[in-house]
């Protein structure tokens, strides 16, 4: 398809702008995608560290709780008498509370003096400390009763108590701690396994966005490259049409290129014939399944050729088609026209399924051959007319002289090396110069037209006449021997003397005939012995054929005589 496709009317640099923007726009979402996720892990993570950091403060609370209780008890029993509890116990738990202030300090909001002020319970681990050393010295003495006394007298079970409290109620506090940070880590890794399948898909989409526009893009290249080629064909064939000298040549190079640019369809061409009544057909390829093809066609049976627009007939026959169609096929009605003239009628034919949308498609491509091809048939006519205005006489539309000497050489000498025949009748209207006088100009002018038709109408297509000069005209017969050229000469004479009722004048004319090789040998001859034949022919009378006389010691190939020609030429005058 010639540049026509929808892939190829959105530009280049329109497409690549519109891919461009996608592309940005896909990444922003990429990005903003990948940012919601990266905040939710960091979210998720935050909270599993609280979490962390939640457990351990718990266990370090513990631990000092724990040291008190070890503390207590290790001073408790020693001042019951207990020999068998070890020291290290006391120092260890004692090495344990010491390190663990800032866990004691948190137990601060949970203690309170009786008057309500806030206290401490590092100060009041440091008091409990003061108290247990001067109760395990007395102790240490032996004293047991008298370090009990102190212990009492020192309140350290209170205190001990209103510390286990503080601790309880911490624990109590740190345990409501843990579910919003557990709720919130939940909540995370869900928001962070959402974003993740909103990435899956937006990937997906952007990639198969992506293929997609990448198989555009090929497909348009492959177009380009397409039309590109099809383009090169083009400007090969009206370049190769360009050196085509007739219709011969124009249609082989047609049936070349339509069998690159359009392959897998059939095609036929019909040309005007010379009277422009019907389009005769000049050439066809492909054809085979479309069946035999009209020879002629009428303008009134194409709907192509009425309406001066390309018409596709289809396949079923059910639709408007052209009357020449055959149904079975469908085709494309390509009116040829350029310079403005009608030249002929472009058929394109597909076969098989679709074959109506396959022609819709090379409409274009079609048609880029079509013009192609009238300008060239235009061409040719134009030279073709050149040519006859240059060799044909203006008045008759016959042949004029020089062509006669040009060719009547070559049918002469083509003849002898063939060993066929070749006459030559030369024709002179009687008293035409009375004719003029008596009638006007005018009247002569037509006279010699009408007798110029009259001789076209008794020749053989094969046969040339041409206007020698004045009143003169000759014929070349080829193939045609002395006899059959002086019957052709009675049947012209006969004609042209026809012609006298038409303008209320006599005509007629004097003939005289001549043929290789039996009355002459070259060209010059012929013409000479024609012209002698005729100059008889007026000194017997006129209106006459009058034969010229066989060569000295001629004897026919069927042994036919000088006594023969002359009895002929007798009957003839
Ligand atoms: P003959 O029977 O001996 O041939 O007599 P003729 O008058 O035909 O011969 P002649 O050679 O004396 O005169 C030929 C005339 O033909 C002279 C000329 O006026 C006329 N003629 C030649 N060419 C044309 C032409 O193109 N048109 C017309 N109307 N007359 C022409
Ligand atoms: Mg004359
Ligand atoms: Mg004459």
């Amino acid at each position: 398809m010639l540049i026509t496709d929808a892939a190829l009317q959105t530009s280049v640099p329109e497409r690549g702008g519109r891919i461009g923007r996608r592309l940005i726009g896909q990444f922003c979402l990429v990005g903003l995608m990948i940012t919601i996720v990266l905040s939710g892990f960091f979210f998720t993570n935050w909270n599993q560290q609280a979490l962390l950091d939640l457990r351990e403060g718990g266990r370090q609370m513990r631990i000092a709780q724990e040291a008190l209780m070890d503390a207590e008890g290790y001073v408790l029993n020693k001042a019951l008498g207990d020999r068998a509890v070890e020291h290290s116990t006391y120092s260890r738990a004692l090495e344990a509370l010491h390190s663990r202030d800032a866990q004691l300090a948190q137990l601060d909001r949970y203690l309170r003096a009786p008057d309500g002020t806030r206290r401490s319970a590092v100060a009041i681990v440091k008091t409990l400390e003061t108290s247990w050393t001067d109760v395990l010295a007395v102790a240490r003495e032996g004293r047991l009763e008298e370090a009990q006394a102190l212990l009492r007298e020192r309140g350290s079970a209170a205190q001990v108590a209103g510390l286990r409290t503080a601790f309880d109620r911490f624990l109590v506090d740190w345990n409501a701690q843990f579910a919003p940070h557990e709720t919130r880590i939940e909540f995370g890794k869900v928001f962070v396994l959402l974003s993740e399948l909103l990435i899956g898909a937006v990937m997906i989409f952007a990639f198969r966005a992506g293929a997609r526009d990448a198989r555009a893009r090929q497909a348009a290249i492959g177009q380009m490259d397409e039309s590109r080629t099809q383009v090169g064909h083009l400007f090969e064939m009206t370049d190769m049409l360009q050196s085509a000298a007739d219709h011969h040549d124009a249609n082989a190079v047609l049936r070349a290129t339509a069998g690159e640019l359009i392959k897998g369809f059939g095609g036929a061409l019909y040309v005007f014939n010379n009277s422009r009544d019907r389009l005769v057909l000049s050439t066809s390829w492909s054809c085979e399944e479309a069946g035999a093809l009209p020879e002629t066609i009428t303008v009134n049976q194409c709907w192509a050729m009425k309406r001066g627009k390309p018409h596709i007939n289809r396949s079923g026959g059910k639709a408007l088609c052209c009357e020449h169609h055959a149904t079975g096929v469908a085709a494309l009605e390509i009116p040829m026209t350029a310079r403005g003239e009608n030249l002929g009628l472009l058929q394109i034919f597909a076969y098989g399924a679709e074959a109506e949308a396959r022609l819709s498609d090379i409409l274009s491509l079609s048609s880029a051959l079509g013009d192609a091809m009238s300008l060239a048939l235009s061409n040719i006519a134009l030279r073709e007319k050149l040519r006859n205005q240059a060799l044909r006489d203006p008045l008759t539309g016959l042949y004029n002289r020089r062509y006669m000497e040009d060719s009547l050489d070559r049918y002469v000498r083509l003849a002898e090396r063939e060993g066929r025949t070749v006459s030559v009748i030369m024709i002179d209207l009687d008293h035409f110069k009375r004719l003029n006088d008596e009638h006007g100009h005018a009247t002569g002018d037509a006279v010699l037209r009408e007798a110029a038709a009259a001789i076209v109408g008794t020749l053989r297509e094969t046969d040339v006449a041409c206007r020698y000069g004045g009143e003169e005209l000759i014929v070349f017969l080829p193939d045609c021997d002395l006899d059959d050229a002086a019957i052709k000469a009675e049947q012209i004479r006969a004609r042209i003397e026809g012609l006298s009722g038409a303008h209320g004048a006599q005509v007629s004319a004097s003939l005289g005939v001549s043929s290789v090789p039996c009355t002459s040998s070259t060209s010059a001859e012929l013409v000479k012995a024609a012209d002698t034949a005729l100059y008889r022919a007026k000194h017997n009378g006129r209106n006459q054929v009058a034969l010229a006389p066989m060569r000295s010691g001629w004897r026919g190939h069927d042994g036919s005589s000088d006594e023969q020609a002359s009895r002929l030429a007798i009957a003839a005058e």
